[in-house]
């Protein structure tokens, strides 16, 4: 399957729309709900005003049609020469009368109710004009007149309220409702003009059929609004169930991590303006998975639980608790850091005795969020819940119950730590890593005897020193990769120079106790030294004082195996740490490095001297080399050489230096004696970057 890899953006913009829970607005779904409603009735109003009048008009154009065809009757009788037959018509249609061109009345069957100030021309319902000239007139008795549409195609006589207000006036009376009105059909076949008197006669039985109507229509609109309104109290109530099956952690009955992180920068966010203070504290139950596992899994939940209760017991009612795992996330105002840690000491010394069977031990870490307007802006818990857990992680390898703070100088440390291991591979392919030699000489002789390979790391920023890298190198392993490399380069190097005739001598590279679960490790550096063609004789092996309390038998083998293969093998810092006198009579090493310690610091030089001398002593009886490290006088020197040491390697005769500087030393008999050495040190402070090598 395709699956795609998200950003560091993209997983921020996901998590920025997670944690975006919108509250439903009860009262922004009122105000909807009230305009819902006015628009529904307005649509049941219009709905009444359209039906009332297309009923009203259906019924005056059923009268206006049936007057023309009366007039047709009549204007037929006439057209074929025949006798009009009034009485017939008057039986037919009620009261009409008829008037000719000339305006005198040709025939009338009731009362003249015609009211000519009230007049409307018309055309049919569905708006083309009928063959005769018709208009309307009102009635003087009803004083009505129907909206019907002129010969102009407009609406006339505006259908307005007038007509339902009409309608329903006698809503409720006895009699019914007359809406009777005159239409006049003109320019009959002899000139004359068909006045018909339309009686239109609204029922009872209209009423309830026009309510029917309104009420069917009513009725849909509340069952859509009652629809909607339950729809949203559902959906309200499903809100606050879900966002409380979202909130809750089941264990305690109360808040989980992910309330901690949305409450908890709601809370930042809205605590901005009053500078007030927080810190975010992450307490752990050391080791609460092996009580899971001494008693049962329901047991731990329960402690759980009890834990949480002392907690929320003992902070501010508006502090902020929760759980996740064994974890218990807090945000808690304060005003005093010093105060701060007292409470959490407090809290931890209850949390300790939170079971009367049992004493268990509880870490924290704080981290005291920095009132800056980015808290406010864009609070990041999360970032400073990390650090709390990071402060946290620096105290947990003891077990022990504490706290710890977290330092902003760890965070650079640590910063460091990730930067190189990012970059190790590639320092590595590009070769930016730099082999410096330190010359050993002879301090009876002054003559040059060996070299110890120093690495630096050549950065963009500048050189690195070892101690800045190897210890993390140490911790993730690729300190292993590091040696090969070194191994390589100085017996490239030593080949290059005996090729080029220089008088070599051996030069020793240090090799990590990493290295030695690996059971051909002495194969291995004899491959690699061999496939760059160097002599054995010319490369050392340096094995620190701290490799020796490993598996002791793992040791020998490879020790014994260097040996046969012709690698001298030196103990590095003899002396520094432990004592390895014990591992001095078991492994038969050829050179043994007596640590730079040996002649720093001391105030008693009497007792110094006789420690050096013993260990000189020692090293003769065993039959091994002796080399001193870290000197930097005259006087050492010359002790060192009354008492037969054979060695020495320190800024007395000369610092680590570049490949070319070396050679130099190689081709010239004496060494440059540095009588200023002690008062420069190459080692470096950890986190200056731009460190510059010794001889530059
Ligand atoms: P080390 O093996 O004990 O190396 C000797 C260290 O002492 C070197 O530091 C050297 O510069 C310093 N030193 C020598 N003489 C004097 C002196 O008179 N005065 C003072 N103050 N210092 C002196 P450097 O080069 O910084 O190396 C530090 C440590 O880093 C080494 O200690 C070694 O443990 C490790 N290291 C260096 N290069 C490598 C390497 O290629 N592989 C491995 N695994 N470790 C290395
Ligand atoms: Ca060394
Ligand atoms: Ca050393």
């Amino acid at each position: 399957m395709d699956s795609k890899v998200m950003t560091k953006e993209e997983i921020k913009r996901n998590k920025k729309k997670a944690l975006k829970l919108r509250k439903p607005h009860v009262v922004g779904a009122i105000i909807f709900y009230f305009f819902m409603f006015v628009f529904m009735s307005a649509v049941l109003s219009l709905a009444m005003v359209v039906f009332t009048t297309h009923y009203l008009l259906s019924r005056a154009y059923s009268e206006i049609d049936y007057a023309m065809s009366m007039a047709k009757i009549y204007d037929s009788s006439v057209a074929e020469g025949k006798q009009v037959d009034y009485e017939l018509l008057s039986q037919a249609i009620g009261t009409y009368k008829i008037v000719d061109n000339e305006g005198n009345v040709k025939f009338t069957n009731g009362e003249d109710t015609i009211d000519m100030t009230k007049s409307s021309s018309v055309s049919s319902f569905d708006g083309t004009p009928y063959s005769q000239h018709v208009r309307i007139y009102g009635d003087t008795n009803t004083g009505y007149l129907p909206p019907v549409m002129g010969d102009d195609s407009v609406v006339n006589a505006n259908f307005e309220s007038d007509d339902i207000s009409l309608f329903f006036s006698t809503l409720g009376k006895s009699e019914d409702l007359d809406l009777s009105f005159w239409v006049g059909v003109e320019d009959l076949a002899d000139g004359s003009t068909f006045f018909y008197r339309a009686e239109m006669t609204i029922t009872t039985l209209d009423y309830v059929f026009s309510i029917i109507f309104a009420a069917v229509i009513g009725i849909v609109i509340l069952v859509l609004f009652v629809v909607l309104i339950v729809n949203s109290i559902t959906h309200l109530a499903s809100h606050r169930r879900m966002t409380k099956l979202l909130f809750m952690d089941y264990v305690s009955d109360n808040h989980n991590w992910m309330w901690f992180l949305i409450k908890g920068e709601e809370k930042l966010r809205k605590f901005s303006s009053r500078k007030s203070k927080f810190a975010v504290v992450n307490l752990v139950f050391v080791k609460f998975r092996n009580y899971v596992l001494c008693h049962s899994v329901e047991e731990g939940e329960e402690m759980l639980a009890k834990v949480y209760k002392t907690i929320t017991e003992n902070i501010d009612r508006k502090d902020m608790c929760a759980r996740t795992s064994s974890s218990f996330p807090m945000l808690i105002k304060y005003t005093d850091e010093n105060d701060l840690k007292m409470r959490i000491h407090s809290i931890i010394s209850k949390l300790e005795k939170v079971d009367s069977n049992h004493r268990f031990n509880f870490q924290a870490g704080i981290d005291f969020i920095p009132a800056t307007p980015e808290r406010n802006r864009d609070p990041q818990l999360e970032m400073y819940y990390n650090n709390a857990c990071a402060a946290r992680i620096s105290i947990s390898d003891s077990g022990e119950s504490g706290i710890a703070v977290f330092d902003r100088k760890l965070l650079n440390d640590q910063k460091w730590i990730d930067n190189v291991n990012e970059r190790q591979q590639s320092a590595i392919d590009k070769e930016e890593f730099i082999v410096y030699y330190q010359p050993k000489y002879d301090p009876r002789t002054d003559k040059l005897m060996g070299a110890e390979a120093l690495v630096r790391w050549q950065t963009e920023t500048g050189i690195v020193p070892p101690g800045k890298f190897i210890p993390i190198f140490e911790e993730s392993g690729f300190i292993t990769e590091l040696d090969h490399y070194m191994i390589r380069h100085v017996a490239r190097d030593q080949k290059r120079w005996v090729d080029a005739g220089y008088e070599c001598v051996p030069v020793s590279v240090n090799v990590s106790r990493a290295h030695f679960v690996e059971s051909d490790l002495a194969e291995q550096i004899r491959d690699i030294i061999d496939s760059e063609g160097c002599p054995h004789n010319l490369v050392e092996i340096e094995l620190t004082e701290s490799a020796f309390f490993d598996d002791k038998n793992a040791l020998l083998h490879t020790i014994s195996n260097l040996q046969q293969y012709g690698f001298a093998v030196s103990m590095d810092d003899f002396g520094a740490g432990y004592s390895s006198l014990n591992s001095l009579k078991d492994l038969p090493l050829n050179v043994l490095k007596l640590d730079a310690g040996f002649f720093r610091g001391s105030d008693d030089q009497e007792r110094e001297h006789i420690v050096v001398k013993e260990a000189i002593r020692l090293a003769k009886g065993l039959n091994m080399v002796t080399v001193a490290e870290g000197v930097e006088d005259k006087a050492q020197v010359d002790f060192l050489a009354a008492e037969g040491c054979d060695m020495i390697q320190g800024y007395y005769y000369a610092k680590p230096m570049p490949a070319d500087d070396y050679v130099t030393r190689m081709s010239s008999a004496q060494p440059e004696v540095t009588e200023d050495a002690g008062e420069s040190s190459d080692i470096s402070e950890p986190g200056d970057v731009s460190v510059t090598g010794e001889e530059q």
